[in-house]
């Protein structure tokens, strides 16, 4: 049997701190092989970190080493414009998903 909390589990953006995101939070994992991306599915196993689906925490987040902190691994140069990107067209979807409501 399993419990009814799974939907209820609280994310919190690494950047802001912040749970509480219209827009929805996007999710990074960081896999066994030390390898961080961009996980718009959230299904993908390994630590995971969140962030809000915005630029300035991306933004923050990038320049901070939080991303990197929270997953506990390093992000190279080329993995963090690589996420970018993807980060982007993740939050476009979601953007484009909020729209339809
Ligand atoms: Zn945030």
């Amino acid at each position: 049997m399993k419990t009814a909390s799974s939907k209820t589990s609280v994310r919190t953006c690494v950047a802001c701190g912040s749970s509480d995101a219209k827009q929805g939070l996007v999710r990074f994992v960081r896999s066994k092989d030390g390898k961080v991306s961009c996980d718009a599915s959230g299904r993908l196993a390994g630590r995971g970190a969140y962030l809000c689906a915005n630029e300035s925490c991306f933004a923050k987040a990038a320049k901070q080493g939080r991303l990197s902190k929270a997953l506990r691994g390093q992000i190279s140069v080329e993995d963090q414009h690589e996420l970018e990107s993807v980060f982007r067209s993740v939050r476009q979807d979601l953007e484009n998903k909020t729209h339809e409501e």
